[in-house]
């Protein structure tokens, strides 16, 4: 960019926070989507479990009696879905639809989740190659509705901190209802066949080895696990050989 660009660009966004400030989504502070002090109330302490038996799992991973063939291998989680972070993802992901606030939370996403010891051992070493970043889709009529997928978002700056590739390779074909509130068997009622390989990439070129065999599916928030066991079985089934969930929140 040249100097003069530079300068443009830098005029326009001073004026862009000039014409829209923005504002801390906690206590409405002029300067940042988060002000220093409702940062520091955000919780780092997460408690991780076994996606398989939503028990404790003091790594993050399926503990070896859950395992199976299709199973998801574990879930790692950068911060604690509480107060401030889930006002955050709220207004990220609903009204007013504040796809800006990417920025700050890909920060702390990737400054949390950097420091999981779990994760760095499978970023490190992943045992299958790899590993790629696979966003959870949304289905068509609601990425219609908001304009992005915040899992896309999410993944793409994951993917841009810790040099990893990016890949569409789910797609979403049936419109859920929200897991909200319910309980989990309904979750994997719900969610069970909700997704497919995307049609982009169809079953042969599985075989020609374009489909990775480390995957990490990214998402907003882990609940139960449902929505990232549903992803990880059809991956699996589809030859992928190790897949493991990233979170922005731990419910
Ligand atoms: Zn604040
Ligand atoms: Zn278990």
């Amino acid at each position: 960019m040249s100097s003069v660009n530079f300068f443009v660009t830098i005029t326009l966004m001073m004026f862009l926070d000039f014409l829209f400030p923005k504002y801390c989504v906690n206590c409405r502070k002029i300067g940042d989507y988060i002000c220093a002090n409702c940062f520091s109330f955000i919780s780092f302490d997460v408690e991780m479990i076994c996606l398989v038996c939503n028990k404790g799992s003091f790594d993050g991973l399926t503990h070896p009696k859950c395992e199976s063939k299709y199973a998801i291998d574990g879930a790692f989680s950068a911060v604690s879905y509480k107060g401030i972070v889930k006002k955050l993802i709220y207004n990220f992901k609903y009204k007013p639809f504040l796809a800006d606030l990417k920025n700050t939370l890909n920060e702390l996403f990737y400054e949390s989740i950097i420091q999981n010891e779990n994760f760095q051992k499978v970023l490190n070493h992943p045992p299958a190659g790899g590993p790629f970043l696979v966003p959870i889709p949304l289905h068509k009529r609601r990425l219609r509705t908001r304009g992005y997928n915040h899992s896309q978002l999410l993944a793409e700056g994951l993917s841009r901190k810790l040099n990893l590739g990016l890949l569409d390779i789910l797609e979403r074909t049936r419109d859920t209802k929200s897991q909200f509130g319910l309980n989990l068997k309904k979750r994997k009622e719900n969610i069970k066949d909700a997704f497919t390989l995307n049609t982009k990439y169809p079953s042969a070129s599985l075989r020609a080895g374009i489909i990775p065999n480390t995957i990490f599916l990214v998402d907003d928030i882990l609940t139960t696990g449902s929505t990232l066991l549903e992803a990880a079985r059809i991956l699996k089934r589809s030859g992928v050989k190790k897949v493991w969930g990233l979170t922005l929140a731990r419910d």
